[in-house]
């Protein structure tokens, strides 16, 4: 069902938060865009200016990875600015009021950490971006270790423990989605009696699996988007406006 206006939708996602024992909160870029970070398919999003770079483009190709890292950090002052939005912070509410157990998110910004959640409590189907990994042995370095390195010598650095790329810790096209995150994700979905999908087009695969897995197991399904998505007709209720005027109500303390 498709919520006539916003109030409506607000007064009836509030009815299905109190109704629910256990809510799966799952998020896109759409959460983000009002701190400041674009979206990837909003008009003026990131993939309008940026094809993106794809893992075996930036195994194969020393100049795929130096720009890969340009266009990083070009962005590092949108994300070392970015604050939780509203959004954000309505769901670590009603994290801390013990209804939500985790949020499953396809964002690599942190802001869900930053809003509050533990750790272990953000399922990053993506990765983060706000630190870089080796992509041999798995190595975490600071985004300022390769930056000075970059500067210094023109070009990513490697590993200095196995020499292999350092890349953002984040997971690109066409590399292996993380096994403990889609485990723990699709254990969440079947668990919940509420899933919300909030700020996703559902068309990046398979992170947008887990809507439909939670609805087939019994989950009521709601959808928080200003654009359709093909999975509204699934939806027990969606919601077809900005998500910080959504979800700012559900703000406490
Ligand atoms: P997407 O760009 O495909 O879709 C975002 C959706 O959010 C769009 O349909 C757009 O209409 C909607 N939206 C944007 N702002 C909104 C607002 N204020 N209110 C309501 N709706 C709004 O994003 P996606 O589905 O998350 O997939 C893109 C991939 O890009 C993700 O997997 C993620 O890894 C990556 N990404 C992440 C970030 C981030 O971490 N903030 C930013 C860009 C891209």
């Amino acid at each position: 069902m498709i919520a006539s206006d916003l109030r409506s939708g607000v007064e009836r996602l509030g009815d299905m938060i109190a109704e629910a024992k256990t809510i799966v909160p799952f998020t896109g870029a759409g959460i983000s865009t009002e701190c400041g970070i674009p979206d990837f398919r909003s008009p003026g999003g990131l993939w309008t200016s940026n094809r993106p770079i794809e893992f075996s483009e930036f195994v194969a190709s020393r100049d795929a990875r130096d720009e890969s890292w340009r266009r990083r950090f070009a962005m590092e002052e949108v994300f070392a600015a970015a604050r939780p939005g509203r959004g954000h912070r309505a769901l670590a509410s009603l994290y801390r009021a013990g209804k939500v157990p985790a949020v499953i998110t396809q964002n690599i910004d942190n802001l869900h950490q930053a809003s509050g959640f533990a750790a272990e409590h953000v399922i990053e189907l993506h990765g983060n971006t706000t630190y870089a990994k080796c992509i041999g042995c798995g190595q975490s370095y600071p985004l300022d270790w390769v930056k000075v390195r970059f500067d210094q010598d023109g070009a990513a650095p490697n590993c200095t423990i196995c020499d292999e790329p350092v890349k953002t810790a984040t997971i690109s096209f066409g590399q292996m989605m993380p096994e403990d995150e889609m485990q723990r994700a699709a254990e969440l979905s079947r668990a919940c009696d509420l899933f919300i999908a909030i700020g996703s087009s559902l068309v990046v695969w398979p992170a947008a699996g887990f809507p439909m897995m939670a609805k087939n197991n019994g989950a009521r399904l709601v959808i928080i988007n200003r654009e359709p998505t093909d999975q509204d007709d699934l939806a027990d209720l969606v919601i077809r406006h900005d998500i910080g005027e959504t979800l700012g109500p559900f703000v406490g303390n």
